[in-house]
């Protein structure tokens, strides 16, 4: 169905930012809306946020001029088929004409690439999974099955996305794939339940970070690490057959000057002592997943890691930034095996799925993820399921901007499901 109207507005994310709520309106009265999240550590490649820099309006972060230029965006999209994502994300990236998505800014493009997406699945009557998964298909030539995310949830958060002393971002817990989606998440949620608990026991804040995990002032990673298992065991759960945990180190945020500064735990480190480090660490806690160990251009020390650590999964965020071209070298040079997969890194539905798509061809694992700045739009939760992501980070289950994700993936499980 053709794409007749773009309207757009400014609408707040979950730090109190504004971000871009865009509808898409077809011929046939049908329409699709999108909200885009917003990061805080970013990586230095990622697509350009567009903001409006205008003192006078929410602190310089106003996104007026993004919310034109989606609007603008129609004069290329009129008429255009809402089914034919790859031609709408190739008009976008064609109007902006620059590397990183700046002229328009990748907050508008992706806006209206979402839109158009869910204005499509719905003129054609059909959930937002079903239709990512029929777009899926075609974009990586193969037949794509279905499946629920397991999810990792962040339940302790540190480094910029909370105000303690942690130094490591995210500690997340994992479920065990042998439960189903909603008992694994059960499980996760009876963990946070019993954390809370225990910190207010040991008399420690349960206030929250920024993705919904407690932000106590604790200084080591080994303190939080500790906190954890005590509440998986509480819950009656086996660490490591129930329930496992991953990391974010978000490790870039603690690299300046050739050196890993841990401010928490008051250490400083080289590149080789920081891989010395994180062996230490993974191995004492039998982790299972550590997302960005180390800073996005220390090449030489993921690819170490990698080569040292055959069972544990590496997780790319801020070095692949979603984007093809920066993971095809990161595969070629082995420096993990696993991508996070963030849409308004790239800018577009269709260049994401084909990062997913070569990901998956060359054995890494996918996992999809919010930013620590969210809105309620459930997106990421459909599009998990639709292109058979297998993992889906998006923080604690708390804060409907989590639990948005969360609750979606729910209702997913249950349809299809019975
Ligand atoms: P961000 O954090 O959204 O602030 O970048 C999430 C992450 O690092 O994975
Ligand atoms: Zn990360």
């Amino acid at each position: 169905m053709k794409i007749s109207k773009i309207k757009s507005i400014e609408v707040l994310d979950s730090r109190a930012r504004p971000t871009l709520c865009t509808t898409v309106y077809l011929d046939d009265g049908s329409t699709g809306q999108a909200m885009v999240p917003s990061g805080a550590s970013t990586g230095q490649l990622e697509a350009y946020e567009l903001r409006d820099k205008n003192d006078q309006r929410y602190c310089g972060l106003g996104v007026q001029n993004a919310v034109k230029n989606s609007e603008e965006a129609l004069k290329i999209l009129k008429g255009v088929s809402s089914e034919d994502q790859l031609i709408i994300d190739n008009k976008l990236i064609e109007l902006d004409a620059t590397e990183n998505k700046s002229k328009l800014g990748a907050n508008a493009i992706l806006s209206v690439s979402l839109a158009c997406a869910r204005a499509a699945s719905n003129s054609m009557s059909i959930s937002l999974y079903e239709y990512l998964n029929i777009m899926y298909k075609g974009i990586s030539n193969k037949n794509s099955t279905m499946s629920l995310p397991v999810p990792m949830l962040n339940i302790m958060n540190g480094g910029c996305h909370a105000n303690n002393n942690i130094d490591i971002q995210e500690f997340m817990i994992i479920p065990s794939n042998k439960f189903n989606f909603k008992d694994g998440l059960m499980k996760s949620v009876e963990v946070y339940t019993n954390l809370k608990s225990i910190l207010k026991e040991k008399g420690l804040s349960v206030s929250v970070g920024d993705e919904g995990g407690f932000a106590p002032n604790l200084k080591t990673s080994e303190e939080v690490l500790d906190l954890i298992i005590l509440s998986i065991e509480r819950t009656g759960l086996i660490y490591l057959d129930d329930m496992s945990i991953a990391l974010d180190c978000a490790a870039s945020e603690l690299f300046s000057k050739d050196s890993y500064k841990l401010t928490g735990e008051n250490k400083k480190f080289s590149s080789d002592e920081m891989v010395f480090y994180m062996q230490a660490l993974v191995d004492k806690y039998e982790i299972k997943s550590v997302e960005d160990p180390f800073d996005e251009k220390d090449w030489d020390a993921w690819k170490t890691f990698t080569k040292n650590n055959n069972d544990l999964q590496i997780v790319g965020d801020d070095i692949f930034v979603t984007q093809e071209k920066i993971l095809r070298k990161g595969i070629e040079s082995k420096v993990a095996n696993s991508i996070l997969v963030k849409l308004n890194q790239v800018g577009t539905l269709s260049e994401t799925m084909q990062a997913i798509s070569l990901a998956k061809n060359s054995g890494f694992k996918t996992i999809i993820s919010h930013r620590s700045g969210e809105t309620e739009d459930s997106f990421i939760a459909d599009f998990a399921v639709a292109v058979d992501a297998g993992q889906i980070k998006t923080g604690a289950p708390a804060r409907s901007d989590r639990t948005s994700k969360y609750n979606r993936l729910l209702l997913i499980e249950d349809e299809l499901y019975p």
